[in-house]
């Protein structure tokens, strides 16, 4: 997959599936063999919403909605190429926020934040620009849907809540966040009901995803699968 990138027809790459299935590694990792942009779009979600609990428009997990569209005007998303990680950083107003975006409080806060139509307006109208010219592997709930409906590939990620739930413990706890699993399956529960029942956007497969259930797939195997969904369309 990695070999003579330059020729190569440039597509658009649209990652859609349900919390933690491991999207953001399997985008990354697509984006890097490729010489693509990666774009992870639930971490402009999780910027406003970081963003709402800094400057008071979410109190005690409540969200006051008319207070976050009003600021929506002060709330500047860059994204800049971390080369130690392999991918970009988000910034939110020039601070650099990857590490705060990923709390159990942001993730309880983030899928009110993300059914509200005007945050859904201005993150989709920058993730339509930032894919302007192809070449980009985007993940997300609505990229197939809505964001780039004529994506040449699309995937529709899913796995086991279990599994997803375990992943995610993993992952906290190895950055020495104190969470508990029971903590972290709830959030699981209520974001996949709340990202699918929302009014603007619900998280569903486009007609044209191919599945992809990745529960007991490593990386590897994820990249085994998706170079054969390349071939046809890059060469
Ligand atoms: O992908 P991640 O779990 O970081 O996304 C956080 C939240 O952002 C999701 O639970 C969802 O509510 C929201 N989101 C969205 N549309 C996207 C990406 C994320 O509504 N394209």
């Amino acid at each position: 997959m990695e070999s003579s990138n330059k020729n190569r027809k440039k597509i658009t790459i649209a990652v859609d599936g349900f919390s933690s299935c491991g999207k953001s590694t399997f985008a990354r990792e697509i984006a890097a063999r490729l010489g693509y942009i990666f774009i992870d779009t639930g971490a402009m979600y999780r910027a406003v919403t970081l963003y709402a609990l800094e400057h008071g428009a979410i109190r005690n997990g409540i969200l006051d909605a008319d207070k976050l569209i009003a600021m929506l005007g002060d709330i500047h998303i860059a994204f800049r190429f971390n080369p130690e990680r392999g991918a970009s950083d988000i910034y939110v107003n020039g601070e650099r926020v990857e590490g705060k975006i990923r709390t159990i409080e942001v993730s309880n806060c983030v899928s009110a934040v993300s059914s509200i139509a005007e945050v859904r307006r201005k993150l989709v109208a920058m993730q339509q620009e930032m894919g302007r010219s192809k070449g980009i592997v985007m993940d997300g709930r609505d990229i197939g849907t809505v964001v780039f409906p004529d994506a040449e590939l699309k995937i529709f990620m899913t796995a086991d809540p279990a599994v997803r739930a375990q992943r995610r413990y993993d992952e906290l706890r190895a950055k020495g966040q104190e969470v508990s699993l029971q903590e972290i399956e709830e959030n699981i529960r209520n974001r996949d009901i709340a990202d699918q029942n929302r009014a603007i956007s619900p998280l569903r497969k486009a007609d044209d995803a191919v599945v992809l259930d990745n529960s007991h797939m490593t990386v590897q195997d994820q990249m085994e699968w998706i170079a054969e969904k390349l071939r046809p369309l890059i060469g």
